[in-house]
């Protein structure tokens, strides 16, 4: 099926139930509100000349405009361009040309974004791009209003143009979130991300009862595929706490809306932990979540499950090239599987733990490089077909970067980026293990560990440590002595920076690429 075939199937099963929330406004629609809307902006793009294939780019935080648009898009075979919101002129124009936008959906500022200003700066660049439409101004209003007239008028037309779609074709470009490199522009099908939204959704056991909320960024899979897909699928209802993640925001739209699930990487879950209004809300609604996008550390899993009472909780890995989720923790694992690994293979998808430099299959227990195939696998980078082929080889497997063992039971851990991996001395050192045990230090709420060079061991460890607010001053040597009899020697962090934040990506991952350059830098 496709994805406007879907959520038809929805709308006339859950009309009356609620299917978006959007806070900030106090605006919120039925399903069957949703399915009127959505198909009045896929009029509006027919309207505007926007065919089958055609690239439809949206720029803008979380709205329920952009929710709209992604299913409006998909109705008509419209190919939709996620841009990431923190991107400036120099990554929009790349993004504008390598995917050929010919129309772009934007909201025109927020916060200290001028959305509209800089798009007008790229467009003279950008020869593709036809139409800019903004959000809230006369240009979106029209777009909905002229749509809203042709549906009356050809009610039937969404219907012939959905019976000609096939669920093989692109209908998502999405840049991955430059953590390692310059963004590459992930194609999905209807195919990829309709069942991995719809299987995320199963493993949650969601039903119409469910109120997701998603502080993620919608043009990530994250917020796109585990948030909007996992719940159209099931007619639960999305809940927008913020445009952007602000850990009140969040909070306080959980309490207001009953939300049963709430989503976030591990750094957006520290915050709202850590918010000075944490204890003012009542969260008792909270059932389920994920928690994904980057190592998710024991810690902050068990107090989501103790002090949040996600019992349900469950965390996902993937990437956006897999649609995004691969592996995840299901509701009947026991508590130390579900705290303390990515749980197991999705439904209908294989996964493999491999050596990287022979290909060959490790032993169960084993540390290698992880790879996926199955339905949830790209169609490949947009226009980038030599890299495509060295991500996903001719028998279908995409390989991941990532380092993994799998337990004799399919439990996966992730051991980190093959990038990051340490090597001191030759010995193998997975900043992620140290990560992990650092946080239970009781004055410690976050910690990162990088490689930085070293003339005698080849590299040496820098731990970058943010303190528990009011905390007494930590210093290296006490850090050392923190770890000592309880790491093994080659372990131990060598240095100690103080930060009050890491140096983040808009998805919310940590760039460990910046910050071993600062590390370099503050060693001079
Ligand atoms: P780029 O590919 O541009 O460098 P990126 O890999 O961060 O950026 P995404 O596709 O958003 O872009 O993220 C996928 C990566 O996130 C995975 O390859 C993995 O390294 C990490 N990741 C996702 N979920 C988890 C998890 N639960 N535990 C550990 N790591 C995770
Ligand atoms: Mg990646």
């Amino acid at each position: 099926t496709t994805i406007g075939a879907d959520l038809d199937r929805i709308t006339a099963r859950y009309g009356d139930r609620e299917a978006l929330v959007d806070v900030p406004t106090g605006r919120r629609w039925t399903y069957r509100a949703f399915g009127a809307e959505v198909d009045a902006v896929a009029h509006g793009l027919l309207a505007l000349g926007v065919a089958k294939g055609d690239r439809v780019g949206i720029w803008s935080p979380n709205c329920p405009e952009w929710v709209f648009l992604q299913y409006a898009t998909a109705k008509i075979g419209a190919i939709l361009v996620t841009v990431n919101p923190g991107y400036r002129t120099h990554e929009l124009e790349y993004v504008l040309n390598q995917a050929g936008i010919r129309t772009v959906v934007a909201l025109p500022a927020h916060k200290s974004s001028d959305y509209a200003a800089m798009l007008a700066e790229a467009a003279p660049d950008c020869p593709a791009l036809r139409d800019t439409v903004l959000i809230g101004t006369e240009s979106w209003d029209a777009l909905v209003r002229v749509g809203r007239a042709a549906a009356d008028i050809d009610p039937d037309r969404l219907a012939a143009i959905g019976a000609q779609l096939d669920p093989e074709d692109p209908i998502n470009i999405q840049y991955t979130s430059g953590t390692t490199g310059f963004p590459k522009g992930a194609t999905l099908s209807h195919r990829n991300i309709l069942n991995n939204g719809y299987f995320v959704g199963e493993l949650c056991h969601y039903t119409e009862q469910d109120r997701i909320c998603v502080p993620v960024p919608f043009y990530h899979c994250f917020g796109m595929v585990m948030g909007n897909l996992a719940a159209t699928t099931h007619g639960s209802c999305v809940v927008i706490p913020a445009p952007s993640f602000e850990p009140a925001a969040t909070l306080a739209a959980v309490a207001a809306e009953r939300c049963t699930s709430l989503y976030g990487v591990p750094t957006m879950f520290i915050a709202v932990l850590n918010d000075p209004g944490f204890g003012g809300h009542d969260l008792s609604s909270l059932r389920t979540g994920i928690m994904a996008g980057s190592p998710c550390p024991t810690e902050v899993m068990k107090q989501v499950v103790e002090r949040m009472g996600m019992s349900e909780v469950s965390i996902c890995y993937g990437m956006t090239e897999t649609s995004p989720v691969s592996t995840q923790t299901r509701i009947d694992d026991t508590l130390e599987q579900r705290v303390s690994t990515v749980g197991r293979v999705g439904p209908h998808l294989e996964v493999k733990v491999v050596d990287p430099d022979s290909g060959a299959t490790v032993p169960r227990g084993g540390n290698g490089e992880l790879c996926t195939r199955g339905y949830s696998v790209m169609l490949g980078y947009w226009d980038e077909p030599e890299r495509t082929a060295e991500a996903v080889d001719a028998e279908g497997w995409m390989h991941t970067g990532d380092l993994a063992a799998m337990d004799e039971d399919g439990y996966v851990t992730i051991t980190g980026r093959i990038k990051d991996l340490v090597i001191r001395g030759g010995e193998n050192v997975y900043p992620r293990e140290i990560e992990e045990f650092l946080l239970t230090h009781p004055d410690i709420i976050d910690a990162q560990v990088v490689g930085v060079p070293d003339e005698k061991y080849g590299e040496e460890l820098m731990a970058w440590v943010r303190l528990r607010p009011g905390a007494p001053e930590l210093t290296v040597a006490a850090l050392r002595e923190f770890c000592t009899g309880r790491l093994a020697h080659f372990k131990i962090p060598r240095y100690l920076h103080l930060v009050d934040a890491f140096p983040m990506t808009v998805t919310g991952k940590i760039r460990k690429v910046e910050m071993r350059e600062e590390s370099i830098r503050l060693l001079g």
